[in-house]
């Protein structure tokens, strides 16, 4: 076979051997390719080999480690506009009704995405893209949830499938309507009831909803009531859940076979039981408790449990804006106490599983896309010691050079 291309003498490949979902000893190992070939054919992964292999180029992998693409499971783009004030604020000791007052917060970038026409939505976001892409991202999830009116919410998921059609990058959508009460709405039900109301037509654009389930946001009965209406109208489900209070949001779901529960800062050992004892994936966001300067979720008691995990950035104008990979294993492994074997595979294999993307992203293996990450490292187990250094030496997808060379 003569391969499009090939990476020459890559001193390490890694990727998990196994299908997701991933937990326990499966997550905590990697199967490790030391000085090897790594051929693509037609955007695929064609042949991992220790023998020369034909291709028409060649692009060296010497002292290079190729991971998977990265997969970020959880982010909040496409946003608009800046929340730097908020956070000063913040560092300042002001609390959230303070921000509130001063016209921050959730609202006032749904406020900025009411007004942004979806070209400027599309621009705004591509930059985004872009820097990812430069950190070993190459699919990235985006959701609703700044429009809450029917206009601006699918506004928001039209543009995101105009961001996957003009970028490289794999950009899939999640619909999160019920992200906030708007102000046009008196009570989360007559809110969630609305939504419900559309839901046929965010069908056109994705079969996974999201809901913000928290304490004065969306409480259990009324998160319930939404996602058994998603359930009927063929959705798949995910929840923000446990993220500042322990309010039970992981349990229900478990009991509901949601994808994932994402955030669980708060998440006690009945929640991370009820996650260990399902298929739902606990989805982390490390970065999310650094930017505030909160509490982690207990990663590491999560994996000893044997619940699945992914790890995510959250990368949204609030509360998180940090995108980098890196970054976020490195607070994964150190304040979460994951290992980096397991932060490997949660940013890659299961971060791809709670996407749907398992049989074709995620892994290096025969069959699969060949989106690919390649590091200036010559051992995987340098990345959370060096995540800040400028490690990504380029960047393969869909068997093309997207970064770098
Ligand atoms: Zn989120």
């Amino acid at each position: 076979m003569i391969h499009d291309l090939v990476i020459a003498g890559a001193s390490q490949v890694v990727s998990s051997s196994k299908e997701p979902p991933l937990r326990k000893e499966s997550l905590s190992r990697l199967e490790v390719f030391e000085d090897v070939n790594l051929g693509i054919k037609d955007g695929k992964i064609a042949s991992i080999s220790k023998s020369r292999l034909a291709s028409k180029h060649y692009t060296s992998g010497s002292g290079s480690v190729v991971l998977p693409g990265l997969v970020d499971c959880h982010t909040h783009i496409p946003f608009y506009g800046t929340r730097y004030e908020e956070f000063l604020m913040r560092t300042q000791g002001k609390s959230y009704m303070d921000i509130m007052q001063a016209g921050g917060g959730i609202l006032s970038t749904v406020e900025a995405v009411r007004g942004a026409a979806a070209e400027d939505l599309v621009s705004f976001n591509l930059r985004f893209l872009e820097e990812m892409l430069a950190r070993g991202v190459t699919t990235v999830e985006g959701k609703s949830g700044y429009g809450l009116d029917k206009e601006t919410e699918l506004k928001q998921l039209r543009v995101l499938k105009v961001l996957g059609e003009i970028h490289n990058i794999s950009v899939i959508s999640t619909f999160l309507g019920a992200h906030a009460i708007p102000k046009e709405f008196d009570s989360p039900r007559s809110y969630l009831e609305y939504v419900v109301g559309f839901l046929d037509e965010v069908r056109h654009y994705t079969d996974v909803v999201d809901i913000f389930c928290e304490d004065k946001v969306f409480g259990l009965d009324d998160t319930e009531y939404f996602l058994k209406e998603a359930t009927a109208r063929g959705f798949k489900l995910r929840l923000h859940a446990d993220e500042l209070v322990s309010l039970g949001g992981s349990k229900l779901a478990a009991q509901l076979g949601a994808i994932s529960a994402d955030h669980l800062v708060a998440a006690g050992n009945e929640s991370i039981n009820a996650l260990a004892e399902s298929d739902t994936v606990a989805v982390l966001m490390p970065g999310t408790s650094f930017f505030l300067k909160e509490g982690y979720a207990r990663g590491r008691a999560l994996v000893d449990n044997g619940a699945v995990i992914a790890l995510a950035s959250d990368f949204n104008p609030g509360s998180c804006n940090i995108y980098d990979p890196f970054f976020v294993m490195h607070l994964a492994i150190t304040r979460c106490g994951l290992t980096v074997e397991e932060a490997i595979n949660s940013y890659t294999a299961n971060s791809a599983y709670v996407l749907g993307l398992a049989q074709s992203k995620g892994r290096i293996k025969e069959g699969f896309d060949a989106d690919l990450t390649l590091l200036d490292l010559k051992d995987y187990r340098e990345i959370p010691y060096r995540f800040s250094h400028d490690i990504v030496r380029a960047v393969i997808k869909d068997g093309e050079v997207a970064f770098g060379a």
